[in-house]
């Protein structure tokens, strides 16, 4: 595999995990509001992060490629408000969503076929993941403080899958 390629693979694992590890702190931020269902839809949404890390680090694997874990570091861990922290959320995924077409044009400039078809899963997988963030950030928005309403879509969350 091309070294350039394999590097951005590598990194790519890392930044999936380093969303999960986000989406675990912004769990805890919801948890210390005690609002419970969205703390469980941010638990699900690191679950599915650590996923996607894997599904990369088998791919690394398969291709018989060393797979090298860097660390992760996280700038913010706190948040001041729901809006701020679903604001977040939906940044991170948008800059993702960056990577993964950075990634694809790489994979196509070096002729990696097989890298190219992987990563379209991912292509893919970013529209729902832009989506689910939007529409969690427009009802927040919506919401506002309207302490009825942010309890109400927490019990919403608390049912995600
Ligand atoms: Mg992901």
């Amino acid at each position: 595999m091309n070294p350039e390629l394999l590097s951005a693979l590598n990194k790519q694992l890392n930044q999936e995990l380093r969303n999960a590890y986000l989406y675990l702190a912004m769990a805890a931020y919801f948890d210390g509001l005690s609002l419970g269902g969205f703390a469980h839809y941010f638990k699900v949404q690191a679950r599915e992060e650590v996923e996607h890390a894997l599904r990369i680090y088998q791919f690394i694997v398969d291709r018989g490629q060393r797979v090298e874990l860097d660390d992760i570091v996280l700038e913010k861990k706190n948040w001041s408000s729901i809006l701020e922290a679903v604001r977040d959320f939906y940044e991170a995924e948008k800059s993702n969503t960056q990577r993964i077409w950075s990634l694809v044009d790489l994979a196509r400039r070096t002729g990696d076929k097989a890298a190219e078809a992987f990563l379209q899963w991912f292509v893919n997988e970013q529209v729902e993941e832009e989506k689910s963030a939007m529409d969690l950030l427009a009802k927040v928005e919506m919401l506002k403080d309207n302490v009825v309403g942010i309890l109400n879509l927490d019990r919403i969350l608390a049912e995600r899958k």
